[in-house]
């Protein structure tokens, strides 16, 4: 069962690994964006430590819904309130409930992905962070190392396809060749879950 405490740390290890590979986000930002990924995620989730430790929420599904929250109120760029809206939509469906299986988490988790595409208007193959959650989210009703394994793969599947969403849109066939910023950042959100289960 996962409790509390996972997502909190679950949400710790994001903000290290923000933290750590902040600036190889924006670099791949600065080849097809506005060279800010790195350095919004990493206010964002700063600010997410920061707020979990300070109201304590006391189930897992307060933890990503805070998160959340917390996310869309401190990051300006796109993806404060799309991975402010993949937490809160997955915090909302495991509601109040004080440990979770994997496989619950698994169908909030495809929920929240779910309502990213919503709130982004873009689909699997659009070059964006979907393109890695999508196929975490299938994955994850198998295991977290397969979850883990499969955001990777979307990510770098990236590389190739030409940006239909997002300002990596706005430079057409030029966006092909780069991997998509989101799609690395949101392999390592799921890399640190898989990390967070081993131990
Ligand atoms: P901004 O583009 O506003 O500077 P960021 O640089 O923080 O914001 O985030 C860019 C990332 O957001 C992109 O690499 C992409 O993965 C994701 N993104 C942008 N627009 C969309 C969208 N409509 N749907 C899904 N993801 C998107
Ligand atoms: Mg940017
Ligand atoms: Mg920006």
């Amino acid at each position: 069962m996962l409790d509390t405490d996972f997502f909190r740390r679950w949400m710790t290890a994001v903000a290290a690994s923000v933290e750590r590979e902040a600036s190889h986000l924006t670099e791949l930002d600065s080849a097809i964006g506005d060279a800010d990924h790195g350095s919004n995620l990493q206010r964002g989730f700063t600010a997410v430590t920061a707020v979990l430790e300070k109201d304590a929420p006391a189930t897992p599904g307060a933890v990503l819904t805070l998160a959340g929250r917390q996310l869309i109120s401190t990051v300006g760029g796109a993806s404060g309130p799309l991975y402010g809206t993949l937490l809160r939509r997955t915090g909302k469906a495991l509601g109040d409930a004080e440990e979770v299986t994997r496989d619950q988490l698994a169908q909030a988790f495809a929920a929240g992905v779910a309502a990213v595409g919503q709130l982004g208007g873009s689909q699997a193959g659009d070059k964006t962070m979907l393109d890695a959650l999508l196929p975490a989210a299938e994955a994850l009703a198998g295991s977290f190392e397969g979850a883990a394994r499969a955001a990777r793969a979307g990510a770098e599947a990236t590389v190739p396809l030409q940006a239909r969403k997002g300002r990596a849109s706005y430079l057409g066939e030029r966006s092909i060749g780069h991997q998509d910023p989101g799609a690395t950042s949101s392999a390592l959100l799921v890399e640190a879950l898989a990390a967070t289960a081993d131990g």
